[in-house]
């Protein structure tokens, strides 16, 4: 029997996911996978090759773009082969397109093949999404549904915008972010929901300490249902 877990956590933008997701396997020594940053880099691709509207070009790249994926210092670095292509990923561009992307069939399974790979290749990982407790890894040990307030996830994603040095209003953030809520909940494939066994945590008057805590506690009833010991 396998040692480690799969923590698989879902929730629409600005609800907390990466901040928390990335602590949880900082304190648990897993892996960590934004498969968001996936969807992100196809969209980066196909915005350069000016591919968009081609959806046969899209499910080509998903399927043959060698992207990597480094969790190191806290960091999330994504390589396209050796280029690094990290700071490209969360413009106002990629932002706008990449719900459209990500509802394309051939992209999703081509990047949930390559998701349940690294599962298989790291047990003890820690993996953020819209479909990891659904689709991904739907027999993960532990699934969380994280949500929040509209409000509360644009200014989230403000003051990302500001420490990057980008001005960005308040208003077209919380566009972006309603637009691509309706895109990812309404899609026809693996939209974002939450599955019935996970544990829905609102973020919204919580602090990151407390959702890290609280999510670290259904990784131990995890780990003692299974009889693991995991240091935390
Ligand atoms: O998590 P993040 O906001 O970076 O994700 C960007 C977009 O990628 C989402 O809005 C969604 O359209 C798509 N996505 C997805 N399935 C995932 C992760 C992200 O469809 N597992």
């Amino acid at each position: 029997m396998s040692q480690k877990l799969i923590v698989a956590i879902d929730g629409p933008a600005g609800s907390g996911k990466s901040t928390s997701a990335q602590l949880v396997a900082q304190r648990l020594g897993y892996v960590y996978i934004d498969s968001g940053a996936m969807y992100r880099a196809v969209t980066f691709l196909a915005l350069k090759e000016n591919l968009l509207d081609n959806e046969k070009a899209l499910t080509t790249i998903a399927n043959n773009a060698d992207i990597q994926l480094d969790f190191i210092n806290g960091e999330t670095t994504v390589k396209i082969g050796k280029e690094d292509i990290t700071d490209e990923l969360r413009t106002i561009e990629v932002n706008q397109k990449v719900s459209d992307v990500s509802k394309i069939e051939g992209v999703r399974k081509a990047l949930v093949k390559k998701q349940k790979e690294m599962g298989k290749q790291n047990r003890g990982i820690v993996m953020e999404g819209r479909d990891i407790t659904t689709v991904v890894f739907p027999d993960a040990d532990v699934k969380i549904f994280l949500t929040a307030s509209i409000d509360e996830r644009a200014k989230r994603r403000a003051v990302e915008y500001e420490k990057k040095g980008t001005t960005v209003s308040l208003d077209e953030i919380k566009k972006n972010i309603q637009s691509r809520d309706n895109l990812d909940s309404t899609r026809s494939v693996s939209p974002l929901t939450k599955a019935p066994d996970a544990i829905e945590i609102d973020t919204s008057k919580v602090s990151i300490e407390e959702q890290v805590n609280l999510i670290l506690e259904q990784v131990k009833i995890a780990a003692d249902r299974k009889g693991i010991k995991i240091k935390i």
